[in-house]
């Protein structure tokens, strides 16, 4: 394996070499969940599951954590608003999250934990800063003592004195230095709380990810993964908390993707957000381009670039596909005319392979799917011409292949999305693939079978090559 990955820490890529051979530890903050999802929100999740995809492709085991985060400000005043209790918000919202990310293609991660879940596992890694010295108490929490920990702004580059930092930290004399942040928040009247060594209260929201990736990957995690707001506090205070706390490297690779941005009416453009009243719902979108073609605009652009928002760049792409399941289709009645056929080198096979090395080369360079994506069409232009020249159907059987492996790693359907079903069967399927996986893996091959065979019985035949399964509609 030959994987290049840039990492925010140094700014420079590195060969990607994880912490224990053939194992992959890997945590993406997940959303703040209190509102519909806008497009913003299918970035990460789309950059983040490729590049879990293309990490699976090669054998690795990949677990892939990225949790919930259902307590916040945000929540409390959206629930009371409302009128609904923050939890019966936030699982409703989590819910909808879901069921858009699946619609995307995004596999479910192979852990999605609940911040309010893991309050235990939090108070324990306070109550060990407390001990350390590097967290203190007072009437409105306990705080992070920045003044403790030296290495502080090393990954991101910043700190909190920074002029330009739009993330202005709230001032308050409760703390002693106007850097250090909360870890643990005293409890308002009306507000969720829960008991702790330091009274009643509610956890700050980095320390949720710290006791996560604490608790699943032992603190030591291959990569680190979300949106470029998030490298500067939230992880610069992650980094720090758990690096104070075990004395061990946190993250090895610090992985961030830009913005979206979207025209502006006076010319250039800005950043997509919530707060500036540009964003895009993210079920509008479906309906200008289906949910596959969402995601292959996404993987049109470097994820460390900034990705402009167009519905007509929707459409391109959704046009781009149709060229992809065209040919695809064009294919299969090849095939399917001449079932009989070996597998033959030589030929449009030789030209796809070629590309198929084209392939793994961008993905190996920092996962630059937009140059991986020029080579899937460059397999698909090897079929056409294959089979406007009567190629033999042993060499259509490779190209199929490759094509099926790439679009794998990409995460786009086997096959022609239907137009109106947002991926949600889809989604079932790929869950069903997944729970059979793990029954093969506990060696339970009476469920493994049964899953199989029930699923050919709904019109879905499975295909085990090389420890994966892919899957298409008969
Ligand atoms: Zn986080």
């Amino acid at each position: 394996m030959t994987i290049r990955i840039y990492s925010t820490e140094g700014r420079t890529k590195t060969l990607f070499t994880p912490r224990l051979p053939g194992r992959v530890s890997m945590y993406v903050c997940g959303p703040t969940v209190y509102d519909s999802c806008h497009v913003g929100h299918a970035r990460p999740a789309v950059v983040f599951d490729t590049i879990r995809r293309y990490l699976e492709y090669f054998g690795l085991t990949v677990t892939f954590i990225s949790n919930i985060t259902d307590i916040d400000d945000k929540i409390i005043s959206r629930a009371r608003e409302l009128g609904v209790s923050w939890r019966g918000l936030a699982r409703r919202c989590q819910d909808e999250y879901e069921r858009d990310m699946s619609a995307l293609g995004v596999l479910s991660p192979s852990i999605r934990p609940r911040a309010s879940e893991h309050i235990p596992e939090m108070i324990r890694l306070i109550a060990g800063l407390m001990g350390k010295g590097c967290a203190y108490h007072n009437s409105k929490g306990v705080w992070f003592d920045i003044a403790s920990f030296p290495d502080y702004g090393r990954m991101s580059g910043r700190n909190q004195d920074d002029e330009n930092t739009e993330h202005r930290v709230e001032q308050d004399d409760a703390k002693k230095n106007q850097q250090d942040f909360a870890l643990w928040k005293a409890a308002k009247p009306g507000e969720p709380a829960w008991e702790s060594p330091w009274g009643p209260g509610r956890p700050g929201w980095h320390i949720e990810c710290s006791a996560m990736s604490g608790k699943y990957c032992d603190f030591q995690l291959d990569i680190h993964g979300g949106g470029a707001d998030l490298a500067f506090p939230h992880h610069e205070n992650e980094l720090a908390q758990s690096e104070a706390y075990t004395g061990l490297r946190f993250a090895r690779h610090w992985l961030h993707n830009g913005f979206i941005t979207v025209d502006k009416a006076d010319g250039g453009d800005e950043k997509m957000g919530k707060s500036k009243g540009n964003a895009f719902w993210l079920r509008e979108a479906f309906k200008i381009a289906g949910p596959a073609a969402l995601r292959l605009w996404i993987l049109g652009t470097h994820y460390r670039m900034p990705l402009l928002y167009k519905p007509e760049l929707l459409s391109a792409a959704e046009n781009s596909l149709e060229r992809v399941y065209n040919c695809l289709e064009e294919l299969t009645r090849n095939l399917a005319a001449a079932p009989e056929a070996l597998p033959v080198a030589g030929g449009i096979s030789d030209a796809a392979s070629r590309a198929e090395v084209r392939f793994r080369e961008a993905m190996d360079d920092d996962f630059n799917t937009p140059q991986a994506l020029a080579a899937l069409h460059e397999a698909i232009a090897a079929v056409n011409a294959g089979l406007r020249d009567s190629a033999p159907t042993g060499q259509l059987k490779i190209v199929r292949n490759i094509i099926c492996d790439m679009l794998g790693v990409l995460g786009l359907p086997l096959e022609r999305p239907a137009k109106d079903a947002g991926g949600g069967a889809d989604g079932v399927i790929e869950l069903l693939i997944r729970i059979r996986n793990e029954a093969r893996k506990a060696k339970d091959f009476p469920l493994s079978d049964r899953i199989r065979d029930g699923l050919k019985e709904l019109g879905v035949e499975l295909n085990d090559r090389g420890g994966k399964s892919t899957w298409t509609r008969k």
